[in-house]
């Protein structure tokens, strides 16, 4: 029987089996499976227990709901996923074969957006109810809470927003913000989603949120992947296409939406700029893989169940465009992940083109100044009495700010676990040395780093990397990594692995032990040793010569002199400041 079969291998250590379960038992009364949200008229997102409740109670309801998880969460509890296929097949490899599109939606990343939470419980209800049509070419998957730590801390954490009474947190159980860990992976939840990615391989991924800052009369704005830096024929087609119909289906649905409005130092009246999203995001991480990816963010000021309704109407919407150009997505991935095999230029970072932007039709607020009653200083303050709606630009388009040339390979030591560990979850194809191998590689040595002041996401985060290349002759041990670049993950290898990309490992320091230099001398022993150096190595002394005539600071100080020679010496240790990532040209 089809839905004996298992959809997704982390069934397997989850434990949980797929049932026999009747198929919708016809004539069951429609008072049935009442969410939390709706049973309250829209005041009360569903907590962890009742949300979990009402799954499970779903899946043995309806042959066409299945459940898993994908791991544990940092909270210490499993992470489940919620699957609807139409004929109950969840079997990842009937689902490829078929050319049926996986539909990925995420809950709950903060906690205090919990809106995606009862849009998808109402939507997969409806799904396997038969009330709403979702085609048998689309399968979905749905993380019903992703923050788990998280949304057990309930409270009101975000003035700002008009509901629910209570909800979630930001953080999750370890404090992280879940949506800043998809290169680090701090986090256990962000090991099991990339590992889903890596096992399902989705065509479109949905991450719901809830918006913060300006004030304007749209109850959902939508923040798309870059469709400059997804690049190639799927960032094109979403451009020109598949976005524009979500528009456009959205509007029959009666929601005016428009993209996700950033700028929160101004009023939006005067246009803004798209937001960038790093590898380190969601959807930034999405399109490594090649993957459309939207997040939606509702308006904070908008009643709770305005913003849930309009979150069911967009996952409608993006079920609906989906399974009509199922084909074309599907197409435009393939193209694209084929052509990975002849590209060797690889942007690593972009900015914003400010000379080139959309008009958008916007429905905003003025906005005005008048004295604060708390300090007696002008406060922004928008007037409802007087809405405006004018064209807007929207500046949607980024060009390349930093380029790097793809090497054949990188060679990793095998002393690198944990980077190794996270190419394998993000199914990086990974080759070991069978022997002891001597190269001739291209080493990075670290010239100059910022580091931030203060910890950002568990990180002293690094920043305009700067690194000159250089050739070496390196002798590597049997078992260390060799990391072609023949492969569909080659954008990630390269995102994370350049030093200088905003998002490399290198930037959330997993490789901060090269920083530190280990040994040093006492100058009064060195001070014999550096003047035996210099009379032996002509060319050394012509270097120390010239650095005093033209340096008078230098000159002037003999510890600098004397270090000068050191770090030039066959004393100086190899490894400070070299990039342990080795590129085979
Ligand atoms: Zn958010």
């Amino acid at each position: 029987m089809k839905r004996q079969l298992l959809f997704f291998i982390f069934l397997l250590f989850s434990g949980v089996m797929a049932k026999a379960r009747p198929q919708a038992k016809a004539g069951a009364a429609d008072t049935s499976f009442i969410t939390p949200f709706e049973r309250s008229n829209g005041t009360k997102t569903a907590t962890f227990v009742e949300t979990l409740d009402f799954y499970k109670k779903l899946r043995d309801s309806f042959a066409t709901i299945s459940m898993g998880d994908a791991g544990l969460s940092d909270a210490g509890f499993p992470l489940p996923y919620v699957c609807y296929s139409s004929d109950s097949d969840f079997d990842k490899d009937n689902i490829k074969k078929e050319g049926r599109l996986v539909i990925l939606i995420n809950n709950d990343i903060h906690p205090g957006e919990p809106d995606g939470v009862d849009a998808c419980m109402m939507l997969l209800r409806d799904a396997a109810k038969r009330k709403i049509k979702v085609p048998a070419n689309v399968v979905l998957v749905v993380i019903p809470m992703y923050n788990l730590g998280g949304a057990l801390n309930r409270g009101r954490s975000r003035p700002n927003q008009n509901g629910p009474k209570s909800y979630g947190f930001r953080g999750n159980s370890r404090n992280l913000d879940l949506n800043r860990d998809f290169i680090k992976c701090d986090a256990a939840e962000t090991i099991g989603l990339e590992d889903m990615f890596t096992k399902i391989s989705p065509d479109i991924f949905i991450d719901n949120h809830v918006s913060d800052g300006a004030d304007y009369q749209h109850v959902m704005t939508l923040l798309a992947t870059q469709h400059d830096k997804l690049g190639g024929e799927t960032g094109a087609y979403m451009y020109n296409t598949f976005t524009p119909s979500l528009y456009t289906d959205m509007k029959k649905r009666g929601y005016d939406m428009v993209p996700y409005v950033n700028d929160f130092d101004k009023t939006p009246e005067s246009g803004w700029r798209e937001f960038y999203e790093s590898p380190r995001f969601s959807s930034g991480y999405a399109a490594l893989f090649h993957i459309m990816a939207y997040v939606p963010e509702t308006h904070m000021l908008k009643p709770f169940k305005d913003r849930v309704k309009a979150t069911y109407a967009l996952m409608q919407s993006i079920i609906k465009e989906g399974a009509e150009h199922a084909g074309e997505i599907k197409k435009v991935r393939a193209n694209d992940l084929a052509a990975l095999a002849n590209q060797n230029k690889f942007v690593l970072d972009w900015q914003a083109d400010t000379t080139r932007y959309d008009s958008i039709l916007f429905k905003g607020y003025e906005g005005a100044y008048k004295p604060s009653e708390v300090s007696g200083l002008p406060r922004l303050y928008y007037d409802h009495a007087k809405p405006f709606t004018k064209k807007v630009p929207f500046y949607d388009h980024f060009v390349p700010s930093k380029t790097v040339t793809a090497p054949t390979a990188y060679i990793i030591p095998k002393t690198w676990v944990s980077v190794i560990s996270q190419m394998r979850n993000n199914g990086v194809n990974i080759r070991r040395f069978n022997k002891d191998t001597t190269m001739s590689v291209t080493a990075y040595h670290i010239d100059n780093y910022e580091t931030v002041q203060h910890p950002y996401e568990k990180h002293y985060l690094h920043k305009n990397v700067q690194v000159t290349p250089g050739n070496i002759s390196i002798r590597f041990y049997a078992g260390d990594y060799y990391i072609p670049l023949n492969q569909a993950a080659k954008r990630y290898i390269v995102e994370t692995l350049e030093p200088t990309a905003p998002d490399a490992f290198f930037a959330w320091n997993y490789f901060d032990g090269i920083l530190q230099q280990k040994e040093g001398y006492s100058a009064y022993v060195f001070e014999d040793i550096a003047a035996k150096l210099l009379k032996e190595d002509s060319v050394l002394k012509k270097q120390l010569d010239e650095k005093r005539k033209s340096d008078p600071v230098f000159a002037a100080d003999a510890g600098a002199q004397l270090d000068f020679v050191y770090k030039r010496s066959p004393y100086f240790e190899q490894s400070y400041l070299r990039y342990p990532v080795y590129r085979l040209e």
